[in-house]
């Protein structure tokens, strides 16, 4: 009999779930592509299905533990978890990189649960990047009803009344590194037994570590080494029997590395899939031009435009729900996310009356009531259709999806394979479309198929050698107890910098037994939090707290005057207090969305490293960034008019990162063809395309990372183009896009020149983000640019 697996995370779902109707990938598509004038798929790939390789169980798991999966349905592991937990029993630090649904979960289930039933007071810690995914795992443990393991959950949401009791009795802890960090960590002495005892440290969805976050989570990791284990009797007092960690990942370009820079330590790697998947058509799609509006004023030179992937992806939501096809659709937005969800709806009630009602938004900021009840709808049928952030890779289980519709790339590789794996019941076929939106790195991948399929997932980037994540780190090491050289070991590069820092500015004091902590108050130290603590949003008439957004976006999303979405239901804010970190609105439905506009300024600090070709220069270093949100437009839904600008003040924000950028010599540009006056033009329309095409190479977001041009520049005294970190203290992407600049400024002047528009359009030079109204751009100078930069710079 062949194995089944429920185990990723528990499945209550495919046992009431109704599958609907069945439809081939092959008709579904030919369904949806019928709707088009023109065709909207450039490619289609068939991604094969794929047997299971089982294993045997591995000779120590005992009986009882055997008897509790079969009793979950698992009749033996695959060979991938297998591989996995034999390492892990072995005490060898693994992590496990499979995709999406390949039970990673048992990998580590199996370790840590013969421990645990073989020595009584062995101690289990498990952390998940959010609640939603620890109370899922919570829930596959405590099925499994193994005696004396009392799994608990211990996050923010842990009556106080229940906290003691876990913290003394339960041995399978399931936490988040939030509150490792802030409550853990800092209560340590209550902790104490439980820590000395640990064995096992799992961490799951561990490539949701990267960038500044990644960093920080990193020596949150290195905080709970020094605290536990059993110290080394005799030996210095900084060595302890560390824990075994076991990590899970979804499938990344070199696991064993990013897990050895995340935890400090040498990790084997299991990435060989065994599990059986199902085949999967995968479409790319762009949508169509629009007809080109009746353009009344003739001044304005309007650019093709295409219909947006939005409205493109709530069409095609709407066909499939319409056929009865479970789908779910990724939007990168929380406010994308509800824009399609309403748009769905609205289309699926003009045809069915009340069919609307099968479709829903779901994104991180909900309450986890809200999230919960969506999720159980889905998958119990009585919703068909969901739109959702990627809240929903983090791993709460929906899988086995007949379509997904992916509106716009999301960024990484990675994160599309997961985003897909979503698609696929073992045994049956499924659809996924990757509907481009109009900008330059979705157009380039969707006409260029092999830059999606034929390349390797890129690698998880994180710097724990980031200064600005490392002192503060150093700052809460040293509260939880002193510092002394064995740990400064521990913490890595520069922790020895860091500490003469802190002691220079009187934040830590040198004693014969190490650095103390001076201050009475902790210091605030926030994980995710380049931009502060998030922002609630709250309904001013009745007090209801409709949810939140972080604080990096409140300025973009909750100004005065914004339009806020949520649930389909419009608001607008009355007034965002950024002392309380609260924003309150109004339901209201005004016929305009707002936009918000920023200036941003940049200024050179230092130059770490650059590269000197002739009229070229390529630069690395730290800049210091200054931005402000100064104003919004208001503008029609209906036709995109620009109804007003309005004023905002909000106070200016400060950024010390890392950024990468060029200049060009004056006589250079002019020799190329590019006329003084249209200088500003070209290198604004190659910085925006620039940026746009830095994912291709550098893991990243576009929402990471900023950029800045200019025909002069006061410290490069040259025509200049910056590319920056949106991350204080830089998180990896500059460096990664220096490292690599001949390769991704040749692929961004030729999605630029292969643009078949005349004059620049969003595929190409126009940012949805420009803080200037895309004015000036000039698509023919910003290849000239691009064509003097890279014929002078050393590939
Ligand atoms: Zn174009
Ligand atoms: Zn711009």
């Amino acid at each position: 009999m062949a194995p089944r697996h429920d185990l990723e995370p528990s499945t209550p779902a495919t046992v009431a779930a109704d599958p609907g109707p069945r439809h081939a990938p092959a008709e579904l598509l030919a369904r949806l592509r019928a709707r088009a004038d023109t065709d909207p798929v450039t490619h289609v790939e068939r991604v094969p299905a794929r047997a299971g390789v089982p294993a045997p169980w591995p000779q120590w798991v005992p009986e009882e533990l055997r008897a509790a999966f079969a009793g979950r349905g698992v009749t033996a592991p695959w060979r991938h978890q297998a591989e996995a937990a034999a390492l892990a029993y072995d005490g060898q630090h693994v992590v496990v990189a499979t995709g999406t649904a390949s039970g990673k979960s048992l990998a580590y289930q199996m370790p840590a649960l013969a421990t645990l039933l073989a020595d009584p007071r062995a101690t289990v810690l498990y952390l998940a990047p959010t609640k939603a995914l620890a109370a899922d795992q919570l829930r596959a443990i405590a099925e499994l009803e193994l005696e004396g393991v009392r799994p608990a959950c211990y996050d923010g949401d842990t009556p106080r009344a229940e906290r003691e009791w876990i913290r003394r009795h339960s041995r399978f802890v399931l936490t988040n590194p939030d509150m490792l960090h802030h409550g853990i960590l800092p209560g340590h002495g209550q902790w104490s037994g439980f820590l000395r005892r640990l064995t096992y440290v799992v961490i799951d969805e561990c490539h949701t570590y990267r960038g500044v976050f990644g960093s920080h989570v990193a020596h949150v990791l290195r905080r709970l080494r020094r605290l536990s284990g059993t110290p080394g009797r005799g030996s210095a007092a900084g060595s302890r029997t560390s824990p075994v960690f076991v990590l899970a990942s979804a499938t990344s370009g070199d696991p064993a590395t990013a897990a050895q820079r995340l935890t400090g330590l040498p990790v084997a790697a299991v990435t060989e899939d065994t599990s059986p998947r199902g085949g999967v058509t995968f479409a790319l799609w762009e949508p169509p031009l629009l007809p080109s509006a009746d353009t009344s004023s003739d001044a304005v030179d309007l650019a093709p435009v295409r219909r947006s992937a939005l409205r493109e992806t709530a069409d095609l939501l709407a066909d499939t729900v319409a056929a009865g096809v479970r789908s779910l659709a990724f939007v990168r937005s929380r406010r994308g996310a509800e824009v399609v969800a309403a748009n769905t709806r609205r289309a699926l009630d003009e045809a069915v009356p009340g069919l609307g009602d099968r479709v829903a938004a779901y994104r991180g900021g909900y309450l986890r009531e809200e999230r919960r009840e969506l999720e159980r709808a889905l998958l119990h049928g009585d919703l068909l259709g969901l739109a959702s952030t990627n809240a929903l890779e983090l791993g709460v289980d929906l899988v086995g999806l007949d379509a997904v519709l992916i509106c716009g790339y999301p960024g990484t590789r990675a994160s599309l394979w997961q985003q897909a794996g979503r698609a696929g019941r073992s045994g049956q076929e499924a659809l996924a479309v990757l509907v481009a939106r109009d900008d330059p790195l979705d157009t380039y991948l969707v006409h260029h198929p092999e830059a999606v399929f034929g390349r390797p997932v890129e690698a998880t980037v994180l710097d724990p050698a980031n200064p600005y994540v490392l002192a503060p780190q150093l700052a809460c090491a040293a509260v939880e107890a002193p510092l002394t050289p064995a740990d400064l070991a521990l913490f890595g590069d520069g922790a020895k910098e860091a500490v003469d820092e802190l002691v220079a500015t009187g934040a830590l004091r040198q004693r014969p037994t190490g650095w103390y902590w001076r201050h009475r108050e902790r210091p605030q130290v926030d994980l995710r939090g380049e931009g502060g603590a998030p922002v609630a949003v709250v309904e001013a008439a009745t007090g209801r707290l409709l949810g939140t957004v972080d604080g990096g976006s409140s300025h973009f999303l909750l100004h005065p005057g914004a339009v806020y979405l949520h649930q389909g239901v419009s608001y607008v804010v009355d007034d965002l207090d950024l002392a309380d970190g609260c924003a309150l609105v109004h339901v209201e439905e005004p016929d305009w969305s707002t936009h918000a506009r920023d200036v941003t300024d940049v200024s050179v600090v230092s130059v770490r490293s650059y590269v000197d070709a002739g009229p070229v220069g390529m630069f690395l270093g730290e800049v210091d960034v200054t931005s402000q949100v100064v104003s919004y437009q208001r503008r029609r839904i209906a036709t995109g008019e620009v109804i007003d600008t309005r004023p905002l003040d909000l106070p200016a924000r400060e950024l010390r990162t890392v950024a990468v950028w060029f200049t060009l010599s004056p006589e250079s540009l002019a020799a190329a063809g590019v006329d003084p006056g249209d200088v500003p033009g070209g290198l604004h329309a190659a910085e925006h395309a620039a940026i746009g095409l830095l994912p291709l190479i550098a893991t990243c977001d576009r929402w990471d990372i900023g950029g800045l041009s200019t025909a002069l520049h006061p410290d490069t005294e040259a025509p200049t183009v910056f590319v920056y970190d949106g991350h204080p203290g830089g998180a990896g992407f500059a460096e990664r896009a220096y490292g690599t600049a001949a390769t991704w400024l040749r692929a961004t002047r030729d999605a630029i020149a292969e643009c078949g528009c005349e004059t620049g359009c969003p595929s190409c030079v126009q940012s949805p983000k420009c803080g200037n109204g895309n004015n000036p751009l000039s698509k023919a100078d910003a290849v000239r640019v691009l064509d003097v930069v890279l014929t002078n710079l050393p590939s």
